[in-house]
């Protein structure tokens, strides 16, 4: 049986990790002039007159907007239209918090 020095175990653990592809995904702001970092996603639906404005979505979606935090407290919607503000809304329940 092999024994595995505690150093040459260190080594290979740290040539492994050091190996994993990070993906770290930076969006920008969708506004063409601009290149700040994004914030927010905003989408709409046309037929519902309706525009929703949520935290950043976890993956870029080519039907939303990515926009940073200037132009994210720009926004209004047109004439006739609704704008939902769905920031903030949905907060994640600890379980172990709901037992008395
Ligand atoms: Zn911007």
């Amino acid at each position: 049986m092999a024994s595995v020095s505690p150093t040459s175990a260190l080594k290979s653990t740290v040539a492994m990790v050091s190996s994993i592809n990070v993906k770290v995904m930076v969006r920008r702001c969708s506004r063409c002039t601009c290149n700040e970092l994004a914030s927010i996603t905003l989408t709409y639906q046309y037929s519902r007159a309706l525009v929703w404005i949520d935290d950043l979505t976890a993956e870029r979606d080519p039907h939303a907007y990515d926009l940073c935090d200037r132009h994210g407290v720009r926004i209004t919607a047109p004439s006739g239209w609704r704008l939902e503000d769905r920031r903030n809304r949905f907060r994640v329940v600890m379980p172990n918090r709901l037992a008395g």
